[in-house]
């Protein structure tokens, strides 16, 4: 049980963004790699806590799901259950912008053209990896359609991560919505290609990277 004793934060999912009360932005992201990280965390012997935007999948068992919708939502529920967390893995495809204000009523149809005002949502992962005190071993994730290397590596600096898993999204059939992924795993000194496979297995191929790390830190 590599994971024993190990308390794990995944995010998973989109998050949704909401315009009025019946439209919103989004994203593709299914939660799939998340779920199958929480999943297989478990099986590790991990306790889990998976802070999730809106998807169709089912809490996998053993693990307690935080429902949540926008990115502020999900960035409020992470810092309130840090406590106690060595781990926190960010796989959730949050918004960059959020709608300034929510309208209240459903907006009418009426000028030709409208303009939506945006506000760039925080950095949850960014907000973890730069925490001072009580910090988990921090990994996220880097969805890339070019460069996909370099950007991940940027990404491990400036948001301080001690981990990166990067995939390429563009690559038909892998990523999002799908069963299969491609990833490289990214530390300050190391670079791994885990190849394509199912997120279940990519999932515990990551989470025991995670572990002999975890170990060494
Ligand atoms: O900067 P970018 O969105 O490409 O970074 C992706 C990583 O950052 C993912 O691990 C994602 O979960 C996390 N992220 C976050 N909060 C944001 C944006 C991204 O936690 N507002």
């Amino acid at each position: 049980m590599p994971l024993n004793k190990q308390t794990v934060l995944i995010t998973a999912g989109p998050t949704w963004e909401a315009i009025d009360p019946v439209r919103g932005l989004t994203n593709r992201s299914s939660g799939k790699m998340g779920y199958a990280i929480a999943t297989q965390a478990v099986a590790m012997g991990a306790e889990v806590i998976l802070v999730s935007g809106p998807t169709c999948l089912v809490c996998p068992s053993r693990v307690r799901r935080i429902g949540i919708e926008s990115a502020q939502q999900m960035y409020d529920a992470v810092h309130q259950n840090l406590a106690g967390v060595d781990i926190f893995i960010g796989v959730a495809a949050v918004a960059d912008y959020s709608p300034v204000s929510v309208v209240k009523e459903k907006i009418k149809k009426s000028a030709n053209r409208m303009t939506l005002e945006l506000v760039k949502t925080p950095d949850i992962l960014s907000s973890v990896g730069q925490l001072q005190s009580n910090r988990p071993y921090t990994v996220g994730f880097a969805a890339e359609t070019d460069n996909v290397l370099a950007y991940a590596r940027g990404k491990l600096e400036a948001k301080t991560l001690d981990m990166i898993a990067a995939n390429d999204v563009s690559q038909a059939g892998l990523g999002f919505g799908s069963d299969q992924n491609q990833l490289y795993v990214l530390t300050d000194d190391d670079t791994q290609d885990l190849g394509v496979g199912s997120k279940a297995l990519l999932a515990q191929l990551l989470l025991e990277m995670i572990a002999m790390n975890v170990r060494a830190h």
